[in-house]
């Protein structure tokens, strides 16, 4: 689960003082990516762009970069900082409630803009700039079993999309490309080609009823992760399988991915400060806390990870049960809970695994005021 040279500069961050720090594995990233592009296959692939909210760390984004054909962002901020890390990125705006100086940015740095409501569409109008779109359905129906269900203001219902012909038809300098989806998270790769397959049946009859040629489609991200089982991976041969036989001629099909990308990328790496018991239960009090991974607070589980012994002097436990929490005055601080272990002792180091996608970067970092933790990049020869 751990990679050797995570292993490595785990042992000398704890050596040095150096934790809690993330350790991002860049080689085990490309390799990864680069899995996942030839999963996809060659001809009638779909297009990757990457959504820069799973992470938008400038080195992944650097490492990244030639395996994926564009970046997704969602904001102003993301959209500056992408651009800035990478000057030629082809990039995609989404997101809801976009303001005016993002609408205003979007058009000029980004080849497609992905809008949310007839009224977004108008107000995109009204810059009278040249602009290339897709438009952003939300189709009902069952999502049940997902991690997360996009339900809720994201999109336009396909009743009320056609509102934005009426804009379209005054709007010479907007032109409909196609559209826009994006339903739910955690979905295997049955259940991606299943959606596929809808957002496909939806989005061809109604662009070609629009009069959009060469139409795009792009199928969104949410393919899942299995933070119980973190050897395991999205099927990404048999969705790019199932894609391509879906795919026609003209057309051009594109996804989102952000987690299933980035995240094995990441460990957050710690150490023991404290073992004890409470109240019958055993505990393991870390160095930092869910202020710097939020995740396993946001998703409500237990982060999978990798004991490494370290020499130490203090308390211990032997086989049993654990809760992993951190430094934080508050019950919600808790990274795993009452999870086995082979033995435990103050010093030890603690690698959190899956921590490379929505973990710092959806973090409340100022909570307590306790040091930032580190950031270190195993890149090649230039290793840690
Ligand atoms: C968050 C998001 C994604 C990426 O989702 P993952 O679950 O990280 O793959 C893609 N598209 C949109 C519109 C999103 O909001």
């Amino acid at each position: 689960m751990i990679t050797e040279a995570v292993r490595r500069a785990a042992g000398r961050l704890a050596a040095e003082g150096g934790l809690p720090a993330f350790v991002h594995d860049l080689d085990a990233l490309r390799a990864h990516a680069a899995g996942i592009r030839d999963a996809l296959g060659a001809a009638g692939a779909p297009e990757i762009f990457y959504a820069a909210k799973a992470n938008p760390d400038a080195r992944i984004l650097a490492a990244l970069a030639p395996f994926v054909d564009g970046i997704e962002v969602a904001s102003g901020g993301e959209l500056a900082h992408v651009r800035n890390v990478l000057p030629d990125a082809r990039l995609a705006f989404g997101g809801p409630g976009k303001t005016d100086e993002e609408l205003d940015l979007a058009v000029r740095e980004a080849e497609r803009v992905h809008v949310e409501s007839p009224y977004e569409l108008s107000r995109l109008a009204a810059l009278g700039q040249d602009v290339d779109v897709l438009l952003r359905v939300n189709l009902a129906g069952d999502r049940e079993g997902v991690a997360l269900a996009m339900s809720g203001p994201f999109g336009m219902d396909p009743e009320s999309i056609d509102a934005c012909l009426d804009v379209l038809g005054g709007a010479p300098r907007v032109r409909l490309r196609g559209i826009h989806a994006h339903l739910a998270s955690g979905l295997d790769a049955d259940a991606m080609l299943r959606q596929s397959a809808e957002i496909l049946g939806w989005a061809r009859p109604w662009l070609g009823r629009a009069g959009c040629t060469d139409p795009e489609i792009n199928l969104g991200g949410g393919m899942a992760v299995d933070y119980a089982d973190p050897a395991a991976r999205f099927d990404w041969a048999a969705y790019g399988r199932g894609v391509a036989a879906m795919a026609r001629p003209g057309e051009r099909l594109r996804i989102e991915p952000g987690r299933a990308v980035t995240v094995y990328c990441g460990w957050y790496v710690t150490q023991v400060l404290d073992v004890k018991k409470a109240h019958g239960r055993w505990y393991a009090v870390l160095r930092g806390g869910t202020h710097q991974i939020r995740t396993p607070v946001t998703k409500d589980h237990d982060q999978p990870f990798t004991v490494i012994p370290h020499d130490g002097s203090g308390p211990s436990m032997g086989a049993g049960r654990v809760t992993l929490v951190g430094q934080l005055c508050t019950p919600k601080d808790v990274f795993a809970r009452d999870v086995p272990v082979a033995r435990l002792a103050v010093g030890d180091v603690v690698a959190f695994a899956m921590a490379g996608a929505y973990a710092w970067n959806i973090s409340h970092h100022d909570f307590l005021m306790h040091p930032k933790p580190g950031f270190h990049y195993l890149d090649g020869a230039k290793t840690l």
